[in-house]
């Protein structure tokens, strides 16, 4: 992802693809104080856009610093660099960190916020598996306690435990890991929130220690305008088995049919593709 053409926006001014370079000893790299946005642009319109922005200061005041931007200068910022590499379906990355300066500790209140925009195009998260439905590992890592980590935030700290499940779950030739919570409850995949459907209804797990994604709660607002009854509950791993149909959801996973969990297996049902599609049709319907 380094060494292409293009621009990157970089506190305040498009650089170079290659120039887009921050020093090793910044404060992110060593201790993780990194926050970020995923988010998918369609026909030149950024889905939720400002609530991404949002998110991504207050994902940062929840790791305790400051956005030195606007929502507004965020939202112009996304828009410029979209313009600068000519796309209009895109996948944007915001992130912001504490950089390289005065402090190299633990303690790092004097270094500079920094903060970054790049977009390149992306296109289905699990490949073909939007069609056929995902197979998923069960991951040995839990979710942590928001007595651990700030787990509502979407701050880099909170993804090693994912990177490591999802290399795990790709090497036993899954496309990602279902995690449970630390108390045992199914929780969510690495970087999506996660559906079941039964004898008509719908049970997704209670957001207390992760994130409740944005894609989640526009497919529980679809749910509602379509009568369907959704249940937001722990929920225990002994009732996979009794789950007829899962998906997952996500900016990047948009609405992706899962197809087996660990030995339980899902049908891509009715349900399951009605919501795909019309999530599909939404995002580009809709900014
Ligand atoms: N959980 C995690 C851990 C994620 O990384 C993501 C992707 N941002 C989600 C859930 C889904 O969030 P959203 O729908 O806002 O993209």
């Amino acid at each position: 992802y380094d060494d292409r053409d293009g621009f990157i926006w970089m506190d305040g001014q498009l650089v170079p693809w290659r120039d887009a370079n921050v020093h090793i000893l910044t404060h992110a790299m060593h201790y993780a104080s990194s926050v970020f946005e995923g988010e998918r642009a369609y026909h030149g319109k950024i889905f939720k856009s400002v609530l991404h922005s949002e998110r991504l200061k207050r994902s940062a005041n929840m790791i305790d610093f400051d956005v030195p931007y606007t929502v507004d200068q965020i939202e112009e910022a996304k828009y410029a660099v979209m313009k600068a590499n000519n796309l209009s379906d895109a996948y944007v990355r915001a992130v912001a960190w504490r950089g390289a300066g005065e402090d190299m500790g633990v303690a790092s209140a004097r270094n500079p916020v920094r903060m970054a925009v790049a977009v390149w195009e992306w296109g289905a998260y699990y490949g073909d598996a939007k069609m056929k439905g995902a197979k998923l590992d069960i991951s040995k890592w839990k979710r942590p306690s928001p007595e651990t980590i700030p787990s509502h935030a979407k701050a880099a700290g909170l993804y090693m435990i994912c990177t490591m499940s999802k290399h795990a779950a790709e090497a036993k030739g899954c496309s990602d890991a279902m995690m449970f919570d630390y108390r045992g409850y199914v929780a969510e995949a690495t970087g999506a929130n996660i559906f079941f459907v039964k004898d008509g209804e719908v049970h997704t797990p209670k957001p207390d220690c992760f994130l409740n994604g944005i894609t989640r709660q526009t497919v529980i607002g679809m749910l509602a305008d379509r009568q369907v009854k959704v249940h937001e509950r722990h929920i225990e791993p002994a009732e996979l088995e009794g789950f007829e149909q899962c998906w997952l959801t996500g900016t990047a996973a948009e609405v992706t049919p899962v197809g087996r969990i660990g030995d339980y297996n899902f049908e891509v049902g009715a349900l399951t593709r009605e919501m795909s599609e019309s999530y599909e049709k939404l995002v580009r319907a809709d900014g």
